[in-house]
């Protein structure tokens, strides 16, 4: 396995991007990390949805950097300014103990995906002991490659389907080719983990896709909620469609419908729509849409 792992790094193609750098000899690609795992927060996390966060939260495991850098992050001081501290696999192992053991319903590792590899390794190290559920929370752009090292590893994929038009995948998130990528991925972590089920409430196994319904782009939205359900037997998986959208951050990016919040009408026809499919899951009241971000996710 540490083989695999130095083979990917060395000339990195742990994900779509194919940066090709060598991160063992600290050379940094897009995601900007390099072959030691940066962390930027290890707590319980309420702020999920509810099978995700459930009463005692969710044990969140947040990773500096990200491979897709999207113009309207809302997390950008961890995905992009690269906040959090350098930790070896074996504090690591230590810390992710502390945290299951504040009684959290699941391991939920957040924006993942730069660090596959070394991470299948300590999900293999810690598996067999773990008796809640691992949830890979990840943007959806990542190699059907990497995604295979986690198979019986990861219980729960909760992944973003962000956009279908390659324009605006091009525009806001520099990766023309997000639609197909995402589409292999969601494919990938059907294939692995099949049916979504929750157990007294909590999810246990399958794929939640996340949608963040941006301004001005509701089309795109209605379009990826048609894709999904074309692509995956929409009883099988949940969707969950945000609203959480707020142009604190985008402000100096040149697009401009970026710099106003989701409409009443935007969100609530790509709500519609998703219901029309046959697609289940979660939706955000309103207030989620601000900076101090306390989204209340509604069941469907
Ligand atoms: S994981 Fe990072 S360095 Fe490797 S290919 Fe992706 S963006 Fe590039």
């Amino acid at each position: 396995m540490s083989h695999t792992i130095q083979d990917f790094l060395k000339a990195c193609r742990v994900c779509p991007r194919a940066c090709l750098v060598d991160r063992t000899a600290g050379d940094l690609g897009v995601c900007g990390m390099p072959d030691v795992y940066r962390v930027a927060r290890i707590a319980p996390h309420l702020w999920e949805e509810p099978p995700i966060s459930g009463e005692k939260g969710s044990g969140t495991v947040f990773f500096s950097g990200c491979n897709l850098r999207c113009v309207f992050c809302q997390n950008r001081d961890i995905s992009r300014e690269g906040i959090g501290d350098l930790m070896a696999e074996d504090a690591l192992v230590e810390r992710i103990h502390e945290l299951l053991n504040q009684g959290v319903h699941n391991l939920n590792l957040v924006t993942p995906t730069h660090y596959t590899p070394m991470l299948a390794r300590l999900l293999e190290r810690l598996k067999p002991i773990l008796t809640v559920p691992v949830v890979w929370n990840s943007s959806g752009y990542e190699t059907v490659e990497s995604l295979r090292m986690l198979e019986g590893l990861v219980d729960v994929y909760l992944p973003d389907f962000k956009y279908i038009s390659p324009e605006l995948s091009a525009a806001y998130s520099a990766a023309p080719d997000y639609a197909e990528v995402a589409t292999r991925a969601v494919l990938e972590m059907y294939r692995q983990t099949g049916e979504y089920e929750e157990k007294n409430g909590l999810a246990v196994k399958g794929v939640l896709i996340r949608h963040l319904v941006l301004p001005g782009c509701r089309a795109d939205s209605m379009a990826v909620m048609k894709h999904l359900a074309s692509i995956l037997p929409p009883a099988d998986i949940r969707v969950s469609v945000m609203r959480q959208y707020t142009p604190d951050f985008a402000r100096d990016c040149p697009h401009r419908n970026l710099h106003r919040r989701v409409t009443e009408f935007e969100y609530s026809s790509v709500l519609e729509e998703t219901a029309r499919l046959g697609l289940m899951g979660f939706s955000q009241g309103k207030e989620a849409a601000s900076k101090a971000f306390t989204p209340n996710f509604k069941k469907k």
